[in-house]
This record gives structure tokens, sequence and C-alpha cells, in this order.
């Protein structure tokens, strides 16, 4: 059984290594950035736009349709997409769940008012302008205020399919494999200063992840503001670390996400852990088609299919790849359990030749 668990372990290591380092994950660097700006106002035209495009940045702008100054400067917002910025789907009137703390909610736009249809509607009517606007059909959209209910009930699969990603306001970032597109987070910057936005740059690259940073006011014109040199800084920041960032528009990186996931990431259909024996502690690792060809193991009906799948060696000590003995096992799922990482570590560290074997 110790050489099962330890056969076990070397293919989940060749799984995480696999999985941690693809090539190609953000187009050849080290991490994405994705640049937006929320709600329409004129200070993204005034003391934002001309600096991304002084330094030729792309943003995504998150448009509120009927906001005051899409009202007052529609060419002027027309003209952001001209550049080579994509207009985001931020709804006609930004509507947004009231409550305790959100008294700035007008009741005639609070979400616990509102109808599914209604905002629906309201959302195909942005998407309409905003095709009038850039003769575009394929966008982001980004919740209100981070809200994803119309009193109960969800409204996130009604949407799914009309964009490319769906963007939160959670603070958090990931890999190319973790990122949900239905539900993509980002940091809100609150007064920060370029250097702790910087900060959460160097996070990324450092973690191969996907930044999301998400601005309101620039130099005014909302209370989550930024000062107009600190934004500058941050945005020159990005510009001079471009050999190890894709800095590009959400409905690019989105797009190229979905790819990748398509390629690479096993669909949530499949995701059914199945325990074998005792390998009941849980850990979890994604797993690549490549996986199995990697372990020259056969492929089962499903690989075949287009499911990818992890096989495993279970029960007979002197069991190698490709060999006819000892018993095989078929992981049919994307999360599979496994043992302990640092089980796993400790073999590998042991004896690590084993691992070549399997390679
Ligand atoms: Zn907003």
């Amino acid at each position: 059984m110790q050489k099962a668990i330890f056969i076990f372990g070397c293919a989940c290591m060749l799984v995480i290594d696999i999985y941690g380092q693809p090539k190609n994950t953000w187009k050849g660097k080290k991490a994405a950035v994705v640049i937006t700006y929320d709600d329409a106002i004129d200070q993204h035209l005034d003391n934002a736009a001309p600096v991304l495009d002084s330094l030729g940045l792309k943003a995504t702008f998150y448009v509120t349709g009927f906001s005051a100054s899409m009202r007052a400067r529609l060419k002027e917002w027309k003209q952001l997409a001209v550049k080579g910025h994509e207009l985001g789907n931020h709804t006609l009137y930004h509507p947004c769940t009231g409550g305790p703390g959100r008294e700035w909610v007008k009741p005639d736009y609070d979400l616990n008012n509102y109808t599914i249809p209604r905002l629906l509607d309201e959302i195909s009517a942005t998407n309409l302008l905003l095709q009038s606007m850039d003769g575009k059909t394929k966008r982001t959209f980004a919740f209100t205020c981070g809200d994803t209910r119309v009193k109960d009930s969800s409204f996130v699969s009604l949407i799914k399919q009309d964009f490319t990603a769906l963007r939160g306001v959670r603070g958090q970032m990931h890999t190319i494999g973790q990122v949900d597109l239905q539900d993509v987070d980002c940091y809100v910057v609150n007064h920060h200063t370029a250097d702790q936005m910087i900060a959460w740059v160097n996070e990324a690259v450092k973690n191969n992840s996907l930044l999301v940073v998400l601005f309101h006011g620039v130099g005014g014109g909302n209370g989550l503001d930024v000062e107009v040199a600190e934004h500058r800084k941050f945005l020159r920041y990005l510009k001079e670390k471009q050999n190890e960032l894709w800095i590009a528009p959400m409905v690019d990186v989105a797009d190229h996400i979905k790819e990748w996931q398509k390629k690479y990431k096993p669909q949530q259909a499949n995701r059914k852990p199945m325990a074998i024996d005792s390998l009941s502690t849980p850990a979890f690792a994604d797993v690549y088609p490549a996986t199995n060809t990697a372990t020259g193991l056969d492929k089962p009906e499903s690989y075949r299919a287009g499911i990818p799948v992890l096989t495993v060696g279970i029960g007979n000590s002197s069991m190698q790849p490709g060999s006819s003995s000892g018993e095989r096992r078929f992981l049919f799922c994307s999360n599979i359990p496994l043992f302990p990482l640092h089980t796993a570590g400790k073999n590998y560290s042991e004896n690590n030749s084993s691992l070549d074997k399997m390679n």
C-alpha cells in the first residue's frame, strides 16, 4: 500500500508541476493585469483615459448607460472604444440592493424593488446602446455594487451567455485555471497609494495570477477615489513592467482564459471525486489530459471521449507505467482526492528517480 501511495503521490506531484507552470498561460508573460473603471463618470474621460492613451495601455470602462457623463459627453465615450478600450456593461441605471449601509440607493433603483425581467431588459438595452457606440456584440459585464440578486433570486445564470465574463468586487487574485469567469474578482481602489497598488502587481507576478484593478473616482467623482498622481504613477509602473505583464481589456483576457480553460481544465460536470480504497484524505489538484499521456498508462473510454483523466496504479509494488502488472484505477474527475501534499513530497524527495521513470 505504501508503494501505491508513493506512486500516487508522484503522479500528483507531476500534475501539480505541470499545472503550475503551463506554457503560454498569459501570452508568455508572468501575469495578466486588467484595469477597469466603473460607473462612467467625467473623471474617467478627463483624468484616466488621457494617461492610459499616452502610455498605450488599454482598459475596460464599465459604463452605466444613463450616467450624467454619458448623457453629456456621449461622443467622447464613443472615442474610448475607437482608441481600443472596452466599453463594458454596467447596466443603464446602476441599480443596487438597498438596506442598512446602502442608504444612498434610491427606492426606484433598489434591486429589492426590481423584477428579474426588468433588470434583464435594462442589461440588454445597455448592450444595445454600447453596440451602437462600438459596433461590438462581445463584451463583459460588471455587477453593480457586486450584487447578483434581485430580491432573493440570482440573475447570474440568466446573463452569463450574453457576456464573455462577469466581474464581481471581491479582492482576490487567481491563476488562469482558478479564475471564475462568472465571478471575476478584483481589487477595489479606495484611496490607495501607487505603492500599495504596485504591491498587488508584484504579487500577481509572483503567483502567475490575473490581477483586476477597479477604479471609481480618479481625482474625484466618487467616494472610492484615487489621487491623479497616484493613478498616473501606477499606470507608469505597469508600462515599465510590460515585459512581465499582459495588460489588456477584460474581454480579451477573458476570451483567452475561456479558451485556456476549455483546453486544459476539465468541465464542472466531470468533477466527481472518486474515493479509492483508503485514499480518503482530501487535497485537490486539477488534472491535465497530458498527465495521462505522461504516465503512459492505458486510456479509458472517457479519456478518448475528451474527458481529462488521471490514471493511478494501485496495489502491485512492482508496477511501472506501461506494465501489464498491477491494478489500474482511473479517476474521472478534475478535483481528485489526493494524499496530503507533504506526504507526496516526502516520498518524492526520498526517491525521485521513480518520478523520472513515470515521466
Ligand atoms: Zn458601479
